[in-house]
């Protein structure tokens, strides 16, 4: 699938309705359609990134900020005192399964050590 033709690239261009909680000149943050906590979002890069294991020196500043834009949407979403959970799934064996960079962001409930 080229990423002219991914979910999320279509998710961002309003060709596929999303509920959006943020966005920026480089982020772009919406929720989850299959929740598995009460907060789950999920937070982009603009910038045509397949996966984590892509990055590169060049793409610091883009994924910093997918973490950047997480601790703002924690403050002013009022679940950053009880805490949340961070998740970027990479490849297949991982869970994988949207070929566009996203930083998931789960809260409103505890969650268990380690992950399934
Ligand atoms: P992954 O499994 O790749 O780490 O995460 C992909 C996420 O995208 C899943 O949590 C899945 O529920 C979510 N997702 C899949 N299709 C859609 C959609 O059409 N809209 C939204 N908002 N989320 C989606």
């Amino acid at each position: 699938m080229s990423q002219n033709d991914n979910l999320f690239k279509k998710i961002m261009r309003g060709e596929i309705p999303s509920s959006k909680v943020y966005e920026d000149d480089d982020v772009f943050a919406f929720n989850d359609i299959s929740p598995v906590a009460p907060t789950h979002i999920l937070i982009i890069p603009k910038a045509p990134i397949d996966s984590l294991d892509e990055l590169t020196d060049d793409d610091a500043t883009t994924a910093g900020k997918l973490l950047v834009a997480a601790s703002k949407l924690a403050k002013k979403l009022g679940f950053s005192k009880d805490g949340y959970r961070c998740v970027i799934n990479t490849g297949a064996q991982a869970g994988q399964t949207v070929p566009h960079l996203h930083l998931h962001l789960i809260a409103g409930r505890d969650f268990i050590w380690p992950p399934g």
